[in-house]
């Protein structure tokens, strides 16, 4: 048995204190799947974020052995070394728990404790990050001066040097309170972490968001639990699990849900797809000729442009079907070519090509609240702008409103709608299949990491991605337009 057989990560460690159950498996289950596209580039700017960090103390020493018991004898050799200032990535035991702190910085007869995180916004989580740390340092006798966050600066702006692009935040006091309700549990966590058996499972709000909650926990083989209740709180799931209810088709009649809640109920229930009056005049309402459009954007922690702030959602491309009265289709797209700031070439050419008249048929809010970025970047063509988003109609708010479906489970993104309305139309023999991977392969092509052989058809490739999600608004307007005229049907 290897030391890392022994020892407790931060990451199982705070998994566990969302649930035993989940931390045991994130420890014990070793099918690891391959990160996604937009992981590997997510994972590569949080390393330059950390170079960042590190570059900011000239004589930081860097403890870079990923062996344990190695990492840990020269962390102790750096700490009783007085000439040793800073100490990058310093490996620390307490218990069974293992940390290494981002950055260590010798204060007095103590220690400042430096976490670097790619988030431009403080949250729980990163205070509970830094504080595992923390309990794990404090529990070994060393003394903590301070403890501080180093999170994204939002008034950062690339290749501009006027703002540094980490800001430290102090989060000494709350971090140590949450450092010392770690070290109660410390003891049991590792317990139930390091056994043998899994600790029992239980209901809990987490589960819904739990990736072992289908396959190797409770979940499974239930076929509608009540988290696909759209919107479900916190509070009415408690009162559930307090009834024994953990399946949708064994929640009260009289149990209290909103409208939309208990439309999905309902159609759970009964197996059968419902759709509500009124649809018929919604679509009515539409204007030719229908436009369908779809934007895609790229947003990173340090942005693909220069004089971009953090995680700007940068538009770099568009799909759009135009149907005309007659039943004519058009297709019109837009790609960025990728080597420089697209944002004013993206939005004049949208319109141009979306003209004057018709509705604009999109899926969610996402192109209302591009256009609006983009108004105001460009304020001298705001108000064309503006009538573009005067235009807009959302088909997600419509089907959300209207269709209720036992094969949505609860849900309406167009991912999980459009092969139960259009079926055999799909997404899953495009090379790029998602918006995640869209985002990470036209980052690659903005940064000039892919291969020039390569370059074509990885444009071929976000094209098609693109234009299905407009195709399939197409087809699912076809469908929506049926259903109006049947009223209902059943499935
Ligand atoms: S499904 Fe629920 S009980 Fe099971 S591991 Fe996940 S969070 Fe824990």
């Amino acid at each position: 048995m290897t030391e890392t057989h022994m020892v407790v990560s931060k990451h199982t460690f705070l998994t566990a204190r969302k649930c035993r159950t989940m931390g045991w498996h994130v420890r014990h289950n070793t099918q690891f799947q391959d990160a996604t596209l937009v992981e590997i580039v997510r994972r590569e700017q949080g390393q330059v974020v950390h170079e960042y960090a590190r570059s900011q103390y000239k004589n930081g020493v860097f403890v870079d052995d990923t062996n344990i018991a190695k990492a840990l004898k020269l962390t102790a050799e750096l700490m009783v070394d007085p000439s040793c200032e800073v100490i990058f990535e310093a490996c620390f035991r307490h218990g069974r728990c293992v940390a290494r702190a981002d950055i260590l910085i010798r204060k007095n007869d103590g220690w400042i404790v430096e976490e670097v995180k790619s988030s431009k916004s403080l949250k729980l989580s990163l205070k509970e990050d830094i504080a595992y740390t923390v309990m794990v340092i404090k529990g070994l006798g060393v003394e903590i001066e301070s403890a501080k966050l180093r999170l994204v600066n939002e008034c950062y702006r690339v290749g501009v040097e006027i703002e540094p692009l980490l800001k430290p935040i102090d989060v000494t006091n709350e971090v140590f309170e949450i450092a010392d309700d770690f070290e109660k549990d410390r003891n049991s966590i590792e317990n139930d972490i390091l056994s043998e058996f899994c600790p029992d499972a239980e209901w809990k709000y987490v589960c819904s968001a739990c990736d072992y909650f289908s396959q190797d926990c409770i979940g499974r083989g239930v076929a509608s639990p009540i988290f696909q209740i759209p919107r479900i709180g916190r509070k009415k799931f408690d009162k559930l699990i307090e009834l024994g209810v953990t399946e949708i088709k064994l929640v009260p009649k009289d149990f209290k849900l909103s409208e939309r809640q208990l439309g999905v109920v309902e159609v759970v229930k009964s197996g059968e797809m419902h759709v509500r009056s009124g649809m018929k005049e919604a679509l009515e309402e539409w204007c030719d000729p229908i436009h369908y459009l779809d934007f895609e954007t790229v947003s990173t922690c340090i942005p693909v442009y220069s004089g971009l702030t953090p995680y700007t959602q940068i538009p770099t491309q568009y799909s759009m079907h135009v149907r005309g009265c007659k039943g004519s289709l058009d297709h019109m797209e837009y790609l960025a070519e990728g080597s420089s700031d697209c944002r004013r070439e993206f939005i004049e050419t949208l319109l141009e090509d979306v003209g004057f008249e018709g509705s604009i048929v999109v899926y969610s809010h996402f192109e209302n609240t591009t256009l609006t970025n983009l108004q105001k970047w460009f304020s001298d063509l705001s108000d064309e702008i503006e009538c573009v988003k005067d235009r807009l109609v959302d088909m997600e708010k419509l089907i959300r409103g209207f269709v209720y479906h036992p094969g949505f489970y609860g849900r309406t993104s167009i991912k999980v709608v459009l092969p139960v309305l259009v079926p055999g139309m799909d997404y899953s023999k495009l090379e790029i299949s998602n918006g995640d991977d869209a985002l990470a392969m036209f980052y690659r092509l903005a940064m000039g990491e892919v291969h020039p052989d390569s370059v074509e058809s990885t444009r071929l490739a976000l094209m098609e991605y693109c234009k299905l999600d407009t195709l399939a608004m197409v087809r699912i307007h076809d469908v929506l337009i049926e259903l109006a005229n049947q009223n209902s049907k059943k499935i």
